[in-house]
Protein backbone atom coordinates (compact mmCIF):
# COMPACT_ATOMS: atom_id res chain seq x y z
CA UNK A 1 0.00 0.00 0.00
CA UNK A 2 1.49 3.23 -1.11
CA UNK A 3 2.49 6.04 1.51
CA UNK A 4 -0.56 8.40 -0.35
CA UNK A 5 -3.13 5.47 0.85
CA UNK A 6 -2.57 6.33 4.50
CA UNK A 7 -2.61 10.01 4.42
CA UNK A 8 -5.82 12.07 5.10
CA UNK A 9 -6.97 14.05 1.92
CA UNK A 10 -9.27 16.82 2.42
CA UNK A 11 -11.17 17.35 -0.92
CA UNK A 12 -12.12 20.18 0.28
CA UNK A 13 -14.93 22.54 -0.16
CA UNK A 14 -16.17 21.44 -4.22
CA UNK A 15 -18.09 23.82 -5.98
CA UNK A 16 -20.75 21.35 -6.87
CA UNK A 17 -21.03 18.10 -5.04
CA UNK A 18 -23.54 15.22 -6.00
CA UNK A 19 -23.46 12.59 -3.41
CA UNK A 20 -26.27 10.24 -4.77
CA UNK A 21 -27.98 9.98 -0.89
CA UNK A 22 -28.97 13.13 0.16
CA UNK A 23 -26.02 13.40 2.41
CA UNK A 24 -24.61 17.04 2.87
CA UNK A 25 -20.90 17.11 1.81
CA UNK A 26 -20.41 20.67 0.35
CA UNK A 27 -17.46 21.32 2.67
CA UNK A 28 -16.23 18.52 0.84
CA UNK A 29 -14.79 14.66 1.25
CA UNK A 30 -11.98 13.62 3.34
CA UNK A 31 -10.30 10.20 2.06
CA UNK A 32 -8.04 7.56 4.06
CA UNK A 33 -6.67 4.28 3.28
CA UNK A 34 -8.93 4.19 0.08
CA UNK A 35 -12.31 5.22 1.63
CA UNK A 36 -14.43 7.99 2.34
CA UNK A 37 -13.71 8.88 6.55
CA UNK A 38 -15.80 11.74 6.89
CA UNK A 39 -18.23 14.26 4.81
CA UNK A 40 -17.53 17.83 5.47
CA UNK A 41 -20.76 20.47 6.10
CA UNK A 42 -21.34 23.20 4.68
CA UNK A 43 -18.68 25.60 5.82
CA UNK A 44 -17.14 23.37 8.27
CA UNK A 45 -13.64 21.67 8.50
CA UNK A 46 -12.74 18.35 9.46
CA UNK A 47 -13.23 16.88 12.46
CA UNK A 48 -9.28 15.40 12.24
CA UNK A 49 -6.59 16.66 11.20
CA UNK A 50 -5.67 16.40 7.50
CA UNK A 51 -2.52 15.59 6.17
CA UNK A 52 -3.17 17.20 2.80
CA UNK A 53 -5.69 18.80 1.20
CA UNK A 54 -7.16 19.56 -2.87
CA UNK A 55 -8.67 22.64 -3.74
CA UNK A 56 -12.37 21.45 -5.31
CA UNK A 57 -13.51 25.22 -5.69
CA UNK A 58 -13.88 25.22 -9.51
CA UNK A 59 -14.67 21.18 -9.73
CA UNK A 60 -18.17 19.79 -9.81
CA UNK A 61 -17.40 16.15 -7.79
CA UNK A 62 -19.86 12.80 -7.95
CA UNK A 63 -19.23 9.28 -7.10
CA UNK A 64 -17.37 7.88 -9.59
CA UNK A 65 -19.80 6.58 -12.37
CA UNK A 66 -20.72 2.87 -13.06
CA UNK A 67 -20.92 1.53 -16.54
CA UNK A 68 -23.06 -1.47 -16.04
CA UNK A 69 -22.77 -3.34 -19.59
CA UNK A 70 -19.78 -2.93 -22.41
CA UNK A 71 -18.30 -5.03 -24.88
CA UNK A 72 -14.70 -3.47 -24.70
CA UNK A 73 -13.31 -5.43 -27.61
CA UNK A 74 -15.67 -3.69 -30.09
CA UNK A 75 -13.77 -0.56 -29.98
CA UNK A 76 -12.11 -1.89 -32.89
CA UNK A 77 -15.18 -1.53 -34.72
CA UNK A 78 -16.44 1.65 -34.35
CA UNK A 79 -18.07 3.31 -37.09
CA UNK A 80 -17.76 0.04 -39.02
CA UNK A 81 -18.93 0.31 -42.68
CA UNK A 82 -20.63 -2.90 -43.13
CA UNK A 83 -22.86 -2.55 -40.08
CA UNK A 84 -23.49 0.95 -40.61
CA UNK A 85 -27.56 2.17 -40.26
CA UNK A 86 -28.64 -1.58 -39.39
CA UNK A 87 -31.10 -2.85 -36.63
CA UNK A 88 -30.04 -5.22 -34.32
CA UNK A 89 -29.56 -8.85 -36.37
CA UNK A 90 -28.33 -7.53 -39.58
CA UNK A 91 -25.91 -5.65 -37.55
CA UNK A 92 -24.81 -8.39 -35.47
CA UNK A 93 -24.48 -10.85 -38.86
CA UNK A 94 -22.35 -7.65 -40.53
CA UNK A 95 -19.81 -8.04 -37.31
CA UNK A 96 -19.98 -11.61 -36.28
CA UNK A 97 -17.48 -12.74 -38.90
CA UNK A 98 -15.24 -10.15 -37.74
CA UNK A 99 -15.38 -10.32 -34.30
CA UNK A 100 -14.53 -14.08 -34.68
CA UNK A 101 -11.28 -13.52 -35.76
CA UNK A 102 -10.25 -11.42 -32.46
CA UNK A 103 -6.59 -12.51 -31.64
CA UNK A 104 -5.27 -11.75 -27.79
CA UNK A 105 -3.05 -9.28 -28.39
CA UNK A 106 -6.34 -6.92 -29.80
CA UNK A 107 -8.29 -7.93 -27.20
CA UNK A 108 -5.51 -6.78 -24.76
CA UNK A 109 -5.16 -3.10 -26.30
CA UNK A 110 -9.27 -2.81 -27.08
CA UNK A 111 -9.18 -3.40 -23.05
CA UNK A 112 -7.02 -0.88 -22.21
CA UNK A 113 -8.09 1.69 -24.53
CA UNK A 114 -11.42 1.33 -24.13
CA UNK A 115 -11.04 1.67 -19.74
CA UNK A 116 -8.30 4.51 -20.12
CA UNK A 117 -11.35 6.05 -22.54
CA UNK A 118 -14.14 5.65 -19.56
CA UNK A 119 -11.66 6.70 -16.97
CA UNK A 120 -11.19 10.32 -18.61
CA UNK A 121 -14.86 10.41 -18.68
CA UNK A 122 -15.45 9.90 -14.77
CA UNK A 123 -16.14 6.48 -14.94
CA UNK A 124 -14.31 4.32 -12.26
CA UNK A 125 -16.28 1.13 -12.38
CA UNK A 126 -16.58 -1.09 -15.96
CA UNK A 127 -19.01 -4.21 -16.34
CA UNK A 128 -17.65 -5.94 -19.67
CA UNK A 129 -19.72 -8.64 -21.15
CA UNK A 130 -17.52 -10.43 -23.36
CA UNK A 131 -18.92 -13.03 -25.25
CA UNK A 132 -16.35 -14.47 -27.99
CA UNK A 133 -14.06 -17.15 -27.28
CA UNK A 134 -12.62 -18.22 -30.43
CA UNK A 135 -10.17 -20.94 -30.52
CA UNK A 136 -7.11 -18.25 -30.52
CA UNK A 137 -9.15 -16.64 -27.74
CA UNK A 138 -9.61 -19.32 -24.89
CA UNK A 139 -8.31 -17.26 -22.26
CA UNK A 140 -9.82 -13.69 -22.93
CA UNK A 141 -10.64 -13.26 -19.43
CA UNK A 142 -7.47 -13.81 -18.13
CA UNK A 143 -6.07 -10.72 -20.48
CA UNK A 144 -9.06 -8.60 -19.55
CA UNK A 145 -7.97 -9.07 -16.31
CA UNK A 146 -4.14 -8.21 -16.86
CA UNK A 147 -5.67 -5.19 -18.73
CA UNK A 148 -7.55 -3.87 -15.88
CA UNK A 149 -4.66 -4.87 -13.45
CA UNK A 150 -2.61 -2.67 -15.16
CA UNK A 151 -5.21 0.15 -15.57
CA UNK A 152 -5.97 0.09 -11.95
CA UNK A 153 -9.90 -0.02 -12.91
CA UNK A 154 -12.65 -1.39 -10.93
CA UNK A 155 -14.37 -4.06 -13.01
CA UNK A 156 -16.73 -6.73 -12.84
CA UNK A 157 -15.52 -8.74 -15.81
CA UNK A 158 -18.99 -10.77 -17.57
CA UNK A 159 -18.03 -14.50 -18.48
CA UNK A 160 -20.04 -14.08 -21.45
CA UNK A 161 -20.40 -17.39 -23.81
CA UNK A 162 -22.22 -18.72 -27.42
CA UNK A 163 -22.99 -21.65 -27.77
CA UNK A 164 -25.70 -21.87 -30.30
CA UNK A 165 -24.22 -21.61 -34.00
CA UNK A 166 -25.67 -21.09 -37.61
CA UNK A 167 -26.18 -24.82 -38.10
CA UNK A 168 -28.40 -25.03 -34.97
CA UNK A 169 -30.77 -21.84 -35.60
CA UNK A 170 -28.64 -19.62 -33.56
CA UNK A 171 -27.86 -16.10 -34.93
CA UNK A 172 -23.61 -16.36 -34.64
CA UNK A 173 -21.37 -18.53 -37.03
CA UNK A 174 -20.18 -21.61 -36.09
CA UNK A 175 -16.42 -20.84 -35.68
CA UNK A 176 -17.71 -18.21 -32.61
CA UNK A 177 -19.46 -21.06 -30.42
CA UNK A 178 -17.91 -23.24 -28.14
CA UNK A 179 -19.88 -25.97 -26.54
CA UNK A 180 -21.56 -25.91 -22.97
CA UNK A 181 -19.14 -27.84 -21.55
CA UNK A 182 -16.15 -25.55 -22.81
CA UNK A 183 -17.80 -22.78 -21.42
CA UNK A 184 -18.39 -24.10 -17.81
CA UNK A 185 -15.34 -25.36 -16.73
CA UNK A 186 -14.05 -21.81 -17.82
CA UNK A 187 -16.87 -20.20 -15.81
CA UNK A 188 -15.73 -22.20 -13.10
CA UNK A 189 -12.25 -21.54 -13.45
CA UNK A 190 -12.48 -17.78 -13.70
CA UNK A 191 -14.73 -17.46 -10.69
CA UNK A 192 -12.07 -19.22 -8.80
CA UNK A 193 -9.59 -17.43 -9.92
CA UNK A 194 -10.61 -14.41 -10.46
CA UNK A 195 -13.83 -12.98 -8.22
CA UNK A 196 -13.26 -11.16 -5.59
CA UNK A 197 -15.98 -10.98 -2.30
CA UNK A 198 -14.36 -8.57 -0.17
CA UNK A 199 -15.60 -5.20 0.35
CA UNK A 200 -13.46 -2.36 -1.88
CA UNK A 201 -12.97 -5.74 -4.72
CA UNK A 202 -11.44 -4.38 -8.07
CA UNK A 203 -12.15 -8.08 -9.79
CA UNK A 204 -15.13 -9.38 -10.35
CA UNK A 205 -16.61 -12.44 -12.16
CA UNK A 206 -20.75 -12.81 -13.29
CA UNK A 207 -21.88 -15.33 -15.53
CA UNK A 208 -23.37 -13.89 -18.57
CA UNK A 209 -24.60 -16.39 -21.96
CA UNK A 210 -24.96 -13.63 -24.68
CA UNK A 211 -28.51 -13.81 -25.31
CA UNK A 212 -31.28 -15.57 -25.81
CA UNK A 213 -30.56 -16.19 -29.49
CA UNK A 214 -26.97 -17.48 -28.98
CA UNK A 215 -26.88 -20.10 -26.17
CA UNK A 216 -28.93 -22.99 -25.92
CA UNK A 217 -31.84 -23.47 -23.00
CA UNK A 218 -29.59 -25.84 -21.13
CA UNK A 219 -26.30 -23.77 -21.03
CA UNK A 220 -29.00 -20.84 -19.45
CA UNK A 221 -30.05 -23.44 -16.76
CA UNK A 222 -26.14 -24.97 -16.47
CA UNK A 223 -24.97 -21.35 -15.71
CA UNK A 224 -28.05 -20.10 -12.98
CA UNK A 225 -27.13 -23.22 -11.03
CA UNK A 226 -23.38 -22.50 -11.00
CA UNK A 227 -23.94 -18.79 -10.05
CA UNK A 228 -26.40 -19.83 -7.14
CA UNK A 229 -23.62 -22.36 -6.25
CA UNK A 230 -21.15 -20.14 -6.09
CA UNK A 231 -22.66 -16.65 -5.37
CA UNK A 232 -21.63 -14.43 -7.56
CA UNK A 233 -24.49 -12.42 -10.50
CA UNK A 234 -25.75 -13.16 -13.53
CA UNK A 235 -25.91 -11.21 -16.75
CA UNK A 236 -27.20 -11.50 -20.83
CA UNK A 237 -28.56 -9.61 -22.66
CA UNK A 238 -32.79 -9.20 -23.07
CA UNK A 239 -35.61 -7.44 -24.47
CA UNK A 240 -33.87 -5.33 -26.81
CA UNK A 241 -35.48 -5.99 -29.91
CA UNK A 242 -38.89 -7.17 -31.78
CA UNK A 243 -36.45 -9.18 -33.42
CA UNK A 244 -35.88 -11.04 -30.39
CA UNK A 245 -39.44 -11.47 -29.26
CA UNK A 246 -39.69 -13.13 -32.03
CA UNK A 247 -37.12 -15.70 -31.99
CA UNK A 248 -38.25 -16.43 -28.69
CA UNK A 249 -41.96 -16.93 -29.50
CA UNK A 250 -40.65 -19.06 -32.45
CA UNK A 251 -38.13 -21.14 -30.98
CA UNK A 252 -39.15 -21.38 -27.32
CA UNK A 253 -42.63 -20.75 -27.60
CA UNK A 254 -42.30 -17.99 -25.57
CA UNK A 255 -41.76 -14.24 -24.78
CA UNK A 256 -38.46 -13.50 -24.01
CA UNK A 257 -38.98 -12.50 -20.07
CA UNK A 258 -41.13 -15.55 -19.74
CA UNK A 259 -38.20 -17.49 -21.01
CA UNK A 260 -35.95 -16.33 -18.75
CA UNK A 261 -38.14 -17.31 -15.57
CA UNK A 262 -38.08 -20.58 -17.56
CA UNK A 263 -34.10 -21.29 -17.15
CA UNK A 264 -34.28 -19.89 -13.72
CA UNK A 265 -33.22 -16.69 -14.04
CA UNK A 266 -35.88 -14.28 -12.59
CA UNK A 267 -34.23 -12.66 -9.45
CA UNK A 268 -32.29 -10.50 -7.72
CA UNK A 269 -28.51 -11.58 -8.52
CA UNK A 270 -29.43 -11.01 -12.77
CA UNK A 271 -29.03 -7.98 -14.12
CA UNK A 272 -30.18 -7.51 -17.83
CA UNK A 273 -28.84 -5.33 -21.00
CA UNK A 274 -31.73 -3.11 -22.09
CA UNK A 275 -34.47 -4.41 -21.02
CA UNK A 276 -37.05 -2.41 -23.65
CA UNK A 277 -40.00 -4.60 -24.77
CA UNK A 278 -41.65 -5.41 -21.82
CA UNK A 279 -45.91 -5.19 -20.48
CA UNK A 280 -46.37 -3.87 -18.17
CA UNK A 281 -47.27 -7.30 -16.33
CA UNK A 282 -43.74 -7.87 -17.21
CA UNK A 283 -42.63 -4.68 -15.86
CA UNK A 284 -44.37 -5.73 -12.50
CA UNK A 285 -42.98 -9.25 -12.54
CA UNK A 286 -39.33 -7.70 -13.04
CA UNK A 287 -39.70 -5.37 -9.71
CA UNK A 288 -41.05 -8.08 -7.61
CA UNK A 289 -38.00 -10.40 -8.61
CA UNK A 290 -35.52 -6.76 -8.36
CA UNK A 291 -33.94 -7.76 -11.46
CA UNK A 292 -31.01 -5.11 -12.77
CA UNK A 293 -31.64 -2.58 -16.17
CA UNK A 294 -28.45 -2.26 -17.95
CA UNK A 295 -30.06 1.26 -19.52
CA UNK A 296 -28.31 2.27 -22.87
CA UNK A 297 -29.42 5.55 -24.39
CA UNK A 298 -27.10 5.92 -26.76
CA UNK A 299 -27.05 2.11 -28.29
CA UNK A 300 -31.04 1.73 -28.29
CA UNK A 301 -31.03 4.88 -30.30
CA UNK A 302 -28.30 4.15 -32.78
CA UNK A 303 -29.67 0.19 -33.31
CA UNK A 304 -33.39 2.40 -33.51
CA UNK A 305 -34.24 -0.50 -30.36
CA UNK A 306 -36.84 1.64 -28.37
CA UNK A 307 -37.40 3.30 -25.19
CA UNK A 308 -36.57 1.05 -21.98
CA UNK A 309 -39.92 2.08 -19.50
CA UNK A 310 -37.02 3.00 -17.37
CA UNK A 311 -39.10 4.92 -14.53
CA UNK A 312 -42.10 2.42 -14.70
CA UNK A 313 -38.80 -0.07 -13.95
CA UNK A 314 -37.86 1.59 -11.00
CA UNK A 315 -42.06 2.41 -9.55
CA UNK A 316 -42.43 -1.32 -10.09
CA UNK A 317 -38.71 -2.36 -8.00
CA UNK A 318 -36.71 -3.05 -10.28
CA UNK A 319 -33.05 -1.44 -10.13
CA UNK A 320 -32.07 0.76 -13.03
CA UNK A 321 -28.28 1.57 -14.24
CA UNK A 322 -26.41 3.44 -16.88
CA UNK A 323 -24.09 1.83 -19.67
CA UNK A 324 -22.45 2.81 -22.66
CA UNK A 325 -22.87 -0.80 -24.23
CA UNK A 326 -20.32 -1.84 -26.87
CA UNK A 327 -18.44 0.83 -29.08
CA UNK A 328 -19.98 -0.88 -32.28
CA UNK A 329 -23.32 0.61 -31.24
CA UNK A 330 -22.60 3.91 -29.34
CA UNK A 331 -19.82 4.69 -30.87
CA UNK A 332 -17.79 5.98 -28.02
CA UNK A 333 -17.44 5.01 -24.19
CA UNK A 334 -18.06 8.06 -22.76
CA UNK A 335 -19.86 7.68 -19.36
CA UNK A 336 -20.66 11.15 -18.32
CA UNK A 337 -21.83 11.95 -22.16
CA UNK A 338 -24.31 8.98 -21.31
CA UNK A 339 -25.69 10.30 -18.69
CA UNK A 340 -27.03 13.46 -20.77
CA UNK A 341 -28.14 10.94 -23.12
CA UNK A 342 -30.21 9.14 -20.53
CA UNK A 343 -32.05 12.42 -19.76
CA UNK A 344 -33.03 13.33 -23.57
CA UNK A 345 -33.94 10.07 -24.36
CA UNK A 346 -36.11 9.17 -21.45
CA UNK A 347 -37.37 13.12 -21.70
CA UNK A 348 -39.41 11.90 -25.09
CA UNK A 349 -41.41 8.82 -23.12
CA UNK A 350 -41.57 11.01 -19.35
CA UNK A 351 -42.68 14.48 -18.84
CA UNK A 352 -40.03 17.07 -17.79
CA UNK A 353 -41.49 17.10 -14.20
CA UNK A 354 -40.86 13.59 -13.49
CA UNK A 355 -37.34 12.65 -15.48
CA UNK A 356 -34.41 14.89 -14.16
CA UNK A 357 -30.98 15.71 -14.51
CA UNK A 358 -30.57 14.03 -10.98
CA UNK A 359 -32.07 11.37 -11.92
CA UNK A 360 -29.78 10.15 -15.17
CA UNK A 361 -26.92 10.81 -12.39
CA UNK A 362 -28.55 8.75 -10.04
CA UNK A 363 -28.86 6.11 -12.26
CA UNK A 364 -25.38 6.18 -13.67
CA UNK A 365 -24.16 6.38 -9.67
CA UNK A 366 -26.22 4.53 -6.80
CA UNK A 367 -28.50 2.93 -9.41
CA UNK A 368 -25.55 1.35 -11.26
CA UNK A 369 -23.99 -0.01 -8.38
CA UNK A 370 -27.64 -1.81 -6.89
CA UNK A 371 -27.74 -3.40 -10.42
CA UNK A 372 -23.94 -5.11 -10.17
CA UNK A 373 -24.62 -5.49 -6.61
CA UNK A 374 -22.21 -3.64 -4.28
CA UNK A 375 -22.83 -1.37 -1.37
CA UNK A 376 -19.56 -0.28 -1.78
CA UNK A 377 -19.54 1.96 -4.48
CA UNK A 378 -21.73 4.80 -6.27
CA UNK A 379 -22.43 6.95 -3.48
CA UNK A 380 -20.47 9.06 -1.13
CA UNK A 381 -20.81 8.35 2.30
CA UNK A 382 -18.68 7.67 5.47
CA UNK A 383 -17.26 4.06 4.65
CA UNK A 384 -17.93 3.66 0.63
CA UNK A 385 -14.61 3.60 -1.48
CA UNK A 386 -12.58 6.50 -2.49
CA UNK A 387 -13.88 6.67 -6.10
CA UNK A 388 -14.51 9.92 -7.13
CA UNK A 389 -15.15 12.11 -10.40
CA UNK A 390 -14.45 15.79 -10.77
CA UNK A 391 -15.33 17.56 -13.31
CA UNK A 392 -14.20 21.18 -14.42
CA UNK A 393 -16.84 24.11 -15.91
CA UNK A 394 -13.77 25.88 -17.88
CA UNK A 395 -14.62 25.66 -21.42
CA UNK A 396 -17.81 27.93 -23.91
CA UNK A 397 -20.06 25.86 -22.99
CA UNK A 398 -20.67 26.05 -19.77
CA UNK A 399 -19.98 29.81 -19.46
CA UNK A 400 -23.53 31.71 -17.83
CA UNK A 401 -24.32 28.51 -16.03
CA UNK A 402 -26.19 28.92 -12.58
CA UNK A 403 -26.36 25.40 -11.32
CA UNK A 404 -22.87 24.04 -11.92
CA UNK A 405 -24.50 20.49 -11.10
CA UNK A 406 -27.33 20.54 -13.69
CA UNK A 407 -24.94 22.37 -15.78
CA UNK A 408 -23.06 19.20 -15.64
CA UNK A 409 -25.33 17.24 -17.34
CA UNK A 410 -27.52 20.32 -20.04
CA UNK A 411 -24.41 21.96 -21.20
CA UNK A 412 -22.41 18.66 -22.13
CA UNK A 413 -19.84 17.57 -19.89
CA UNK A 414 -17.05 15.39 -21.79
CA UNK A 415 -14.49 14.56 -19.76
CA UNK A 416 -13.66 14.47 -16.10
CA UNK A 417 -10.86 16.81 -14.68
CA UNK A 418 -9.55 14.62 -11.60
CA UNK A 419 -10.08 11.08 -11.56
CA UNK A 420 -9.81 8.77 -8.27
CA UNK A 421 -10.24 5.18 -8.00
CA UNK A 422 -10.21 3.06 -4.26
CA UNK A 423 -8.01 6.69 -3.28
CA UNK A 424 -5.67 6.49 -5.44
CA UNK A 425 -5.35 9.34 -8.73
CA UNK A 426 -6.00 7.73 -11.71
CA UNK A 427 -6.65 11.03 -13.75
CA UNK A 428 -5.51 14.67 -12.90
CA UNK A 429 -5.91 17.76 -15.21
CA UNK A 430 -7.62 15.63 -17.27
CA UNK A 431 -4.75 13.33 -17.83
CA UNK A 432 -4.46 9.79 -16.79
CA UNK A 433 -1.36 9.97 -14.42
CA UNK A 434 -1.33 6.75 -13.21
CA UNK A 435 -0.22 4.41 -14.81
CA UNK A 436 1.90 6.33 -16.79
CA UNK A 437 1.28 5.56 -19.93
CA UNK A 438 1.06 7.20 -23.80
CA UNK A 439 -2.18 7.29 -24.78
CA UNK A 440 -1.00 8.11 -28.57
CA UNK A 441 1.24 4.80 -28.68
CA UNK A 442 -1.68 3.54 -27.19
CA UNK A 443 -4.05 4.59 -29.81
CA UNK A 444 -1.94 3.87 -32.71
CA UNK A 445 -1.31 -0.17 -31.80
CA UNK A 446 -5.09 -0.36 -30.75
CA UNK A 447 -6.19 1.59 -35.01
CA UNK A 448 -3.43 -1.42 -36.16
CA UNK A 449 -4.85 -3.79 -34.10
CA UNK A 450 -8.36 -2.40 -35.66
CA UNK A 451 -7.17 -2.40 -39.27
CA UNK A 452 -5.49 -6.31 -38.80
CA UNK A 453 -9.00 -7.83 -37.84
CA UNK A 454 -10.89 -5.60 -40.76
CA UNK A 455 -8.68 -6.99 -43.15
CA UNK A 456 -8.42 -10.66 -42.02
CA UNK A 457 -11.98 -11.26 -43.57
ZN1 LIG B 1 -24.52 -5.30 -25.38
Amino acid sequence: MSQLLSQRLWIKNPLAIFTANGLDARGGIVVENGQIVELVANGAKPQHAVDNTFDASSLVVTPGLINTHHHLYQTLTRAFPAALNKPLFPWLQALYPVWARLQPDMLHAATTLGLSELLLSGCTTVADHHYLYPQALTEAMDIQVDAANKMGARVMLTRGSMSLGEKDGGLPPQQAVQTDQQILDDCERVIKQYHQRDHGAMIQVALAPCSPFSVTSELMVAAAKMAKQHDVMLHTHLAETHDENEFCLQRFGLRPLDYLESVGWLHDKVWLAHGIHFTEQEINRLGQAKVGIAHCPSSNMILSSGLCQTLALERAGAKVGLAVDGSASNDGSNMIQEVRQALLLNRLHYPANEMGHIDALRWATAGSAAVLGRNDIGSLAVGMQADIAMFKLDECRFSGAHDALAALILCGAYKADAVMVAGQWRVKNAEIVNPVMDLVELQFRHSQCAMRLAQSL
